[in-house]
């Protein structure tokens, strides 16, 4: 059995107590999120909409959900039902969907809007010019089942601390800047999710609030 117990310490200690910690369960079986469960932990991030559903199934129901994968809109009616966060909001398409089914369901979700900021193509999410467009346009102030609760990003997968803290570092006051022109008042506007098991001590000079860990708490996943 891999040390899931250990790692989950480990990484907490590792952490201010303020940073919220989100355990990416995908592709690792059931029992190692019951280990993590079992030291405490409630927050996990899965990334595909079917593995979610089976696991939402099999384990405790007080257990947090954060999606963090690419959300196909055809995929939202399965997960509105229970899941707690949408860390992966990329297009108004895609929050219009949200806002339907949550309010179907007769729920208010959480969500982050995910941007693009690492050079990778292989990444998804705005440019920051495109959520400023979708947060200028206004329509989202007409959704009461959506909850905007702040960004969310993966730095580039490179070698480079300096790089990676420069696009944290660009996050962060990205976050400043719609937080003053939209969110002043909205203390739920509150969120910075940025931060892997690679990058997450650097994250956390840079202001993350949210960090979304896998590898180190439970090992390499096996595809
Ligand atoms: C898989 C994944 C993680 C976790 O990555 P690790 O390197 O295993 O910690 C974090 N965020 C997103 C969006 C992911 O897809």
């Amino acid at each position: 059995m891999y040390p899931v117990k250990e790692n989950l310490l480990k990484v907490k200690q590792s952490l201010h107590e303020s940073i919220e910690l989100v355990a990416v369960s995908k592709f690792h079986p059931k029992e190692y999120i019951e280990e993590a469960y079992a030291a405490g932990h409630r927050v996990f991030g899965e990334s595909r909409e079917q593995e979610l559903k089976q696991k939402h199934q099999e384990l405790p129901q007080d257990i947090k959900w954060h999606f963090i994968g690419h959300l196909q809109t055809n995929k939202v009616k399965y997960i509105a039902p229970y899941v707690t966060m949408i860390e992966t909001v990329d297009s108004i398409r895609l929050l219009r969907e949200i806002e339907k089914q949550a309010a179907k369901v007769e729920r208010v979700i959480d969500v982050l809007l995910e941007l693009h900021i690492a050079d990778e193509e292989t990444k998804s999410g705005m440019s920051l010019d495109e959520c400023r467009e979708l947060l200028a346009d206004g329509e989202w102030k007409t959704m009461s089942h959506i909850r905007i609760r702040g960004i969310m990003m993966m730095a580039s997968n490179v070698d480079n601390d300096e790089k990676i803290r420069q696009e944290f570092i660009t996050a962060a006051d990205f976050f400043d800047e719609v937080k003053a022109k939209y969110f002043a008042d909205d203390d739920s506007f509150s969120e910075r999710s940025y931060g892997m098991s690679g990058d997450y001590l650097i994250a956390q000079e840079c202001r993350s609030t949210m960090v979304r860990i896998g590898t180190t708490i439970f090992g390499p996943r096996v595809y």
